[in-house]
């Protein structure tokens, strides 16, 4: 039984966030997801990028590690490779995981290392002041799209699933109760797993809104007879956006070994607990052969 509670993942900095953002449900979902796993802080590291949504680790007490803009996958992809016994969890925003760091995302999807990534998809670019994004809808009216973005947005979810992701989900600020859910079952799947959620930027995205989702989000627990382990029923519902946005767990494949597990080396232990295993006398000489 484990004594973790949501105070034990209290940070002390002060949000910079805007009132009402969607960051705030998600920050607070994440908590609540570690503790309904017993998850200990400890036992825990997060990494992030640049943008609103990747400040989140900063609000939490937790091992955190804040790269540069795009790297939140790969940076965690090595601390997985470190110490596979942590729970990984990668924060990016639309941005900064679907453009900029759009190479590291994809081919996380096919590595599947058994990390979640959690995206901050607000389909547009807040930090800088609401330019258009990688996931903004075609036509979408912004300071850099003065005549509405001609660029075909990019779905997260089928780009996911098309590069060998094996937990494929959605979930929505709007809904804080089944994000908790959908979280924790992406901390428990083993691979890489996706949730990407729908977060308002209340401050500089005033078509896609809290009102705009909840019009058109459904869960798909309440679709009778959904299965997403039945890869082409999953594909259907990838495509859809629009009248009609799902929530939940889209596609999941159980029993494809991560990444980490087929490293001859990691199967002796997490690298952290080998020592240096005779390869290196100490740490000092590593020193001596880089910087003397
Ligand atoms: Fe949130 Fe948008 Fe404000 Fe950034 S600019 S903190 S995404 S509401
Ligand atoms: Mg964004």
């Amino acid at each position: 039984m484990s004594n973790v509670t949501v105070a034990d993942y209290q940070g002390i900095e002060v949000s910079t966030w805007c009132p009402g953002c969607g960051d705030f449900p998600i920050l607070k979902c994440i908590k609540e997801a570690l503790v309904q796993l017993g998850l200990a802080p400890h036992q825990v590291i997060m990494t992030s990028g640049i943008g609103c949504g990747s400040k989140l680790p900063h609000y939490m007490r937790v091992n955190a590690y804040d790269s540069v803009h795009g790297r939140a996958l790969p940076v965690a992809m090595g601390l997985k490779l470190a110490n596979h016994d942590l729970t990984v969890i990668s924060i990016t925003g639309d941005g900064d995981g679907y453009g900029i760091g759009g190479n590291h995302f994809i081919h996380t999807c096919r590595r599947n290392p058994d990390i979640v990534h959690i995206a901050q998809n607000n389909q547009v670019y807040g930090l800088t002041k609401g330019q258009y994004s990688p996931t903004s809808d075609l036509g979408y009216i912004t300071t850099t799209s003065p005549e509405g973005s001609i660029e075909v947005a990019i779905n997260p979810i089928a780009l996911a699933m098309a590069t060998g992701a094996t937990f494929v989900s959605r979930a929505s600020s709007g809904d804080p109760k089944h994000m908790t859910q959908v979280i924790a079952k992406a901390i428990q799947h083993k691979g890489y797993a996706l949730v990407d959620v729908l977060q308002p930027c209340v401050t500089f995205n005033k078509k896609n809104t809290y009102a705009w989702y909840k019009e058109r989000v459904y869960k798909l627990d309440d679709e009778k007879g959904y299965d997403p382990h039945d890869p082409k029923a999953a594909w259907v519902k990838a495509q859809e956006w629009g009248t009609r946005i799902p929530i939940g767990v889209i596609y999941q494949e159980v029993g494809r070994l991560t990444y980490e597990e087929q490293v001859t080396v990691l199967k002796q232990g997490p690298l952290v607990k080998q020592g240096f295993n005779g390869r290196i006398k100490d740490d000092s000489e590593l020193l001596k052969e880089e910087f003397v």
